[in-house]
């Protein structure tokens, strides 16, 4: 197989690099996705996007995590995460808290469910719930989460209640891209036919 050019800055193909969209941003919070091991092999998977574009942010690959080792001794007390579990709180509460962490799980509705299945410490963190105004942008994975919104939308939407007056919406951009140059891969038929009810609409 003849070997593709990579680009050094975003590690994507040359042909879909990314860097002209590519942003770096600070925030508030230490953003740390969760990564299911078979989720970090899809090559449309948001993630990589949004470790690349918030400064400080960590992307972690694995099925289990110690929460301790990776938050110190009071990670109950400053890990918030973004997912309708149990302990939801609004984004008003959590803007009065110290929160140092904002954390996020990556990958299809069952795949989370399997990270929070073999991680039951995840299940004692306050939640926060995201209220999505449309519908997500994701239109070439078959299964969205359970709120239907990619991990980079899910962070930008998090980030934005949890700091008004910042927007982070800029984020996306890169996201956008990376959808736009598939689907132009694939070509617009090939897209329609397999795809045909997207974007998914939320009831
Ligand atoms: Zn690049």
């Amino acid at each position: 197989m003849q070997k593709r050019e990579m680009c050094n800055n975003c590690g994507r193909p040359q042909k879909t690099c990314l860097c002209a969209v590519l942003v770096k941003r600070h925030c508030a919070y230490q953003v740390v996705i969760l990564q299911d091991p078979k989720e970090a092999r899809h090559a449309l998977s948001s993630a990589p996007l949004l470790a690349q574009s918030l400064h400080d942010s960590r992307l972690l690959v694995g099925e289990h995590f110690d929460p301790e080792h990776l938050f110190g001794h009071h990670w109950q007390r400053d890990c918030l995460l973004v997912f309708p579990g149990d302990n939801c709180m609004s984004a008003e509460t959590a803007r009065q808290r110290p929160f140092r962490y904002l954390l996020l799980l990556d990958g299809s509705w069952r795949k989370v469910s399997r990270l929070i299945h073999l991680n039951p410490w995840l299940k004692e963190l306050p939640c926060l719930r995201l209220s999505p105004a449309s519908p997500s942008n994701y239109r070439i994975r078959k299964s969205p989460r359970s709120d239907g919104l990619s991990t980079i939308e899910a962070a930008v939407l998090a980030l934005n209640s949890l700091s008004p007056g910042d927007d982070y919406s800029a984020l996306l951009a890169a996201f956008e891209q990376m959808i736009d140059l598939q689907i132009a891969a694939m070509g617009e038929e090939t897209f329609l036919r397999n795809y045909p009810d997207k974007p998914a609409t939320k009831d």
